[in-house]
């Protein structure tokens, strides 16, 4: 079932990333030519418009480059408040993610968590794992 539903989900540039979801693998483009690494999916290297770019298993680990408590409901299934952060991974590129535990600071080194979902890919979030913070959320007032 879990296989119909990977080999279905996704457009073709996206689908690798969430058949690596589905197996609980963080995937990231890499380029063949430059070495660059990449996300969200493209169909050429950023770097250096090459289109010989594929998928590599990443680390899945890397830093909190920017963070924010979300406090309104705007989605049923998630409850305020929780935190959203641009991960920056330890290949380079950064991605949108929940913080799991809501306790995430600019420079926390974080690590991936799986958010199991019904009937959807798991989603990739991330944990605090190193208190290595050096800015403290601030409350706009
Ligand atoms: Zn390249």
């Amino acid at each position: 079932m879990v296989s119909e539903m990977s080999s279905a989900y996704g457009d073709a540039l996206t689908r690798p990333f969430w058949q690596g979801a589905f197996e609980r693998r963080l995937i990231i483009q890499r380029c063949r030519e430059c070495g660059a690494h990449q996300f969200y999916p493209r169909p050429y290297c950023l770097n250096c418009q090459s289109d010989a770019v594929e998928w590599i298993d990443a680390k899945a680990t890397g830093v909190i480059y920017s963070v924010t408590t979300v406090r309104m409901q705007v989605l049923p299934e998630l409850l305020p408040p929780y935190q959203v952060a641009i991960v920056e991974l330890d290949e380079g590129p950064r991605m949108l993610a929940g913080i799991e535990g809501g306790d995430g600071s600019i420079g926390n080194r974080v690590e991936i968590r799986w958010r199991e979902r019904e009937n959807l890919p798991p989603l990739p979030m991330f944990a605090v794992i190193a208190d290595t913070g050096i800015v403290r959320e601030r409350t706009l007032s």
